[in-house]
C-alpha cells in the first residue's frame, strides 16, 4: 500500500539530515547557501554530540606536530587508515579548531590564555582541547546551534522523523520524514539540490550502549536500501569503561580519567592492564575493553579506581561523570566506580571521498554516519567530532560546486510510514550477545537469522533502516576471518596480510546472510 504526501518542503540548497557537531558546523559553513537542518531532537542537545565528553584531539602544543596526531592515529587504526585522510585531518585540524573558537566555543585555557590541552589513552601528547574537563560535547553543540540559529539562510527543523531517501532518476533528491505520532502522523517530502546525511551513529542497536537510543544506525540503513557502498561496517568500538549502574544508556566515565592516571581494578583492588599491555590503562580502546570484557566472563567485577589520581579534584574537573556516579550512590572522590564496556562508536559507515560525497548522486555524508577511511579498525580518542568537523567544511566546499538546478522533476513515490519505533529488544539483545567484543562464526549466523526474521514480520521502513544497518555489521564481521583492531573473531584469532577495508552494498550483506541461514548456528534464544 502506497500512502500520499501530505505536504513537499523545497529549498534551492541543501538539505542537511542531523543536528549533531557534524551536520551544524556544515550548514554553517554552508553558509550563505541556504540549508534546511532536519533533525529527530533539538539542535544543541541533538545525538551523541552533545554527550561528547573528552574533546577534540588537534596537535596545537608546543613540541606536537600534525605527523605525530597521523602517526598515533595510524597505530591505533591497525593497519586499515587510509593514510592519505589520515594526514589530511592531522594537517587540518588545528584550523578547524580555529573556527570553533571564532563560532564562541568556550574551551579551557591555561593562565598565559592559549588552549588548555589534555591527554587521552594511545595519544603521544596531550592534545586534546576540551571544555570545563568533560563538557565539550555540549557546549561545542549549544555553541554552533546559537550560530546557525542566528543565521538567516539556515533553518533548523527538530521532530522529524526521516525514513527513507527520495531518489529521482538514478539521483538523490529528497529526504521523506514523518513528523506526529499515531493517526495525526503527516508524512513530508523534503527536497532540495543536494542532500547530506549526518546521521550518527549506531551504537542504540546494542542493548548496553553509551549512544543516545537515537543513534540506531537509521541514516546508514536508508543509504544502504537505496544502493550505496557502504565500507567497513564490522567495526565497531566498545568503550571501556560504562559506568555500570543499569542504565540504557549506560553513562560514561571518559577516557581522560585514565589520561589523568585512574587505573583498572577488580574487586580485590589489583590491577590487571599492567600484564596485558606495556601502556597498561592507555592502551588502545580495543585491548582495554576486551581486556575487561574477559574479566567480567570469567565472574570478576571491575571498577575504575580515581581516587589518587583524581581524589578531590573529581567535582570540579569531571562534573558529568560525578553527577552520573552520585546519582547513582556512588562518590567517585572515595568509592570505586563499576565498569564495563559498551557500544560507543562507529568506524564504518556509508563509504565517503575526502569531498564527502557518496556513492550515490546527490547524496553527501558527513560525521560518524560516514566511513572516510579515517579510523581503519579501531578510532583514536577524540579523532571523531575532528572527522566531522575536517569532512563538514570539505563537504560544504564541495556542495556549492556541485549544485544542480532541475534534478527534481517527477514526485517519487513515497514510503508506507507507521508509528515511529524502537529498536526491537531482540534485535538489541542478539547484536549484544553475538555481534560485540567476541564474535564467531556461529554466533554471527545466529544474530543474521534474528534479522532476517525481524525483516520478515516488519514491513515499517524505519526497523527496515535499523535492520539493514545490523545487517552489514553483522554480514561484514562473518566475511572478515580475521582479527583486528575492533573486531575480534575468537574463532580466527590472528591478523591476517594484506589488511584490507571492505566495501559492501546492502546486495552484498543479503548474500553472505541468505548463505549464513543454510549453515549451523548457534540456537538463539
Ligand atoms: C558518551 C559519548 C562520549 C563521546 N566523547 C567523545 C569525545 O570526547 N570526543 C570525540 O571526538 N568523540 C566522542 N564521542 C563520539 C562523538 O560524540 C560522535 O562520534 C559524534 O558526536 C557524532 O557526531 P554526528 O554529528 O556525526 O552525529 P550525532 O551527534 O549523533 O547527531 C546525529 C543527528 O542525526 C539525527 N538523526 C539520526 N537519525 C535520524 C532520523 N531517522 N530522523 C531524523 N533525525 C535523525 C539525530 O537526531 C541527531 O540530530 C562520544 C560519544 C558518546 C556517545
Amino acid at each position: 500500500m502506497k500512502t500520499q504526501i501530505d505536504s513537499i518542503i523545497e529549498t534551492d540548497g541543501a538539505l542537511i539530515l542531523g543536528a549533531g557537531i557534524a551536520g551544524l558546523f556544515t550548514a554553517l559553513k554552508l553558509a550563505p547557501l541556504p540549508c534546511i537542518v532536519l533533525a529527530g531532537t533539538r539542535p544543541g542537545l541533538s545525538g551523541s554530540s552533545a554527550w561528547a565528553q573528552g574533546g577534540i584531539a588537534a596537535a596545537m602544543g608546543e613540541g606536537d606536530s600534525w605527523q605525530s596526531h597521523a602517526q598515533d592515529t595510524i597505530a591505533a587504526g591497525a593497519g586499515l587508515c587510509d593514510p592519505a585522510v589520515v594526514e589530511l585531518v592531522a594537517r587540518e585540524a588545528p584550523d578547524r579548531i580555529e573556527d570553533l573558537v571564532a563560532y564562541g566555543a568556550p574551551f579551557d585555557r591555561k593562565s598565559d590564555g592559549t588552549l588548555a590541552l589534555g591527554r587521552e589513552a594511545a595519544h603521544s601528547l596531550p592534545r586534546i582541547v576540551h571544555v570545563k574537563g568533560d563538557g565539550a560535547g555540549a557546549a561545542i553543540s549549544a555553541t554552533l546551534a546559537a550560530r546557525a540559529a542566528e543565521t538567516d539562510c539556515i533553518t533548523l527543523l527538530e521532530g522529524f522523523h526521516a525514513i527513507e531517501l527520495a531518489l529521482e532518476n538514478g539521483r538523490v533528491t529528497g529526504i521523506f520524514a514523518r513528523s506526529g505520532l499515531g493517526p495525526d502522523a503527516r508524512l513530508i517530502l523534503f527536497r532540495a539540490r543536494a542532500v547530506i546525511l549526518a546521521t550518527g551513529g549506531l551504537g542504540a542497536l546494542y542493548a548496553v550502549t553509551t549512544n543516545p537510543l537515537e543513534s540506531r544506525g537509521e541514516g546508514l540503513g536508508m543509504a544502504a536500501r537505496a544502493g550505496a557502498l557502504i565500507a567497513d561496517p564490522e567495526f565497531v568500538q566498545f568503550h571501556p569503561t560504562a559506568i555500570a549502574i543499569g542504565r540504557d544508556p549506560a553513562p560514561l566515565a571518559t577516557e581522560a580519567l585514565r589520561g589523568e592516571g585512574a587505573v583498572l581494578v577488580d574487586a580485590s583492588g589489583e590491577r590487571f592492564m599492567t600484564a596485558i599491555h606495556k601502556d597498561a590503562e592507555l592502551a588502545p580502546r580495543d585491548v582495554v575493553a576486551r581486556a575487561i570484557h574477559r574479566q567480567i566472563m570469567s565472574g570478576k567485577k571491575v571498577f575504575l579506581d580515581c581516587r589518587d589520581a583524581i581524589g578531590a579534584e573529581f567535582p570540579h574537573h569531571f562534573p558529568t561523570v560525578y553527577g552520573a556516579c552520585m546519582s547513582a550512590g556512588i562518590d567517585p572522590v572515595r568509592d570505586l566506580i563499576p565498569v564495563a564496556p559498551a557500544a560507543h562508536y562507529h568506524m564504518g559507515g556509508i563509504a565517503s571521498d575526502v569531498q564527502g560525497r557518496s556513492s550515490l548522486p546527490g547524496l553527501w555524508v558527513v560525521g560518524e554516519c560516514a566511513s572516510t577511511g579515517l579510523h581503519g579498525a579501531n578510532r583514536l580518542a577524540s579523532n571523531s567530532l575532528l572527522e566531522g568537523l575536517i569532512f563538514g567544511a570539505r563537504t560544504a566546499d564541495d556542495v556549492r560546486g556541485q549544485l544542480i538546478a532541475g534534478a527534481m522533476r517527477g514526485l517519487p513515490p513515497a514510503p508506507q510510514r507507521f508509528a515511529s519505533p524502537a529498536p526491537p529488544h531482540i534485535l538489541r539483545e542478539a547484536m549484544s550477545r553475538d555481534v560485540a567484543l567476541e564474535r564467531d562464526a556461529q554466533g554471527l549466523r545466529a544474530a543474521l537469522g534474528v534479522i532476517n526474521r525481524l525483516e520478515t514480520i516488519t514491513n515499517e521502513p524505519a526497523l527496515l533502516n535499523m535492520a539493514a544497518a545490523a545487517k552489514l555489521v553483522t554480514a561484514g564481521a562473518l566475511a572478515r576471518q580475521e582479527s583486528r583492531g575492533g573486531h575480534w573473531r575468537s574463532d580466527y584469532p590472528e591478523a591476517k596480510a594484506p589488511a584490507v577495508r571492505t566495501f559492501m552494498t546492502l546486495a552484498d550483506a543479503e548474500k553472505i546472510a541468505a548463505n549464513a541461514e543454510s549453515q549451523p548456528s548457534r540456537i538463539s534464544k
